[in-house]
């Protein structure tokens, strides 16, 4: 099994295109309305296009019409990193993965969006990859 968090940036070029390394492993950010999953409303798991580690569900994908796939919660609150970012002159909160710490964008708190959490977890497409699926039928998921 790979331990992600080991490769050097050398390994990261080999596996990334230019675009996804720059992104992933060196926190950019894709121009708004260009991502491939914006609008998404396909049902499937949101998966980190770096480790395949799985972060985020079409259920918690909502419409934030701010230019990139939003997102009001993790799929579990381990499966991603927060950390404080004050690049670019404000204070942001970074969101990365766990398995493999690469970037995948921001969160930000309490801009009314009428969701559970009114969390908007701005991340970039070209960080996720789409596996289609139907929602599991989980009872004990509340
Ligand atoms: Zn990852």
């Amino acid at each position: 099994m790979t331990d992600y968090t080991q490769l050097t940036d050398a390994q990261w070029r080999e596996r990334l295109t230019p675009q996804e390394y720059r992104v992933l492993r060196q926190a950019g950010t894709e121009a708004p309305f260009t991502g491939e999953y914006t609008d998404t409303t396909t049902e499937g798991i949101y998966s980190c296009r770096a480790c395949g580690a799985e972060l985020f569900r079409s259920t918690e994908k909502f419409s934030a019409h701010c230019g990139w796939p939003a997102f009001f919660s993790p799929l579990a609150g381990d499966r991603v990193i927060e950390r404080t970012d004050d690049s670019l002159g404000m204070r942001r909160t970074e969101v990365l993965c766990a398995n493999c710490g690469s970037h995948l964008g921001h969160v930000f708190a309490g801009e009314g969006y009428q969701t559970p959490t009114d969390l908007r977890y701005c991340i970039n497409s070209i960080c996720l990859t789409l596996t289609e699926k139907a929602p599991e039928e989980d009872p004990t998921d509340t």
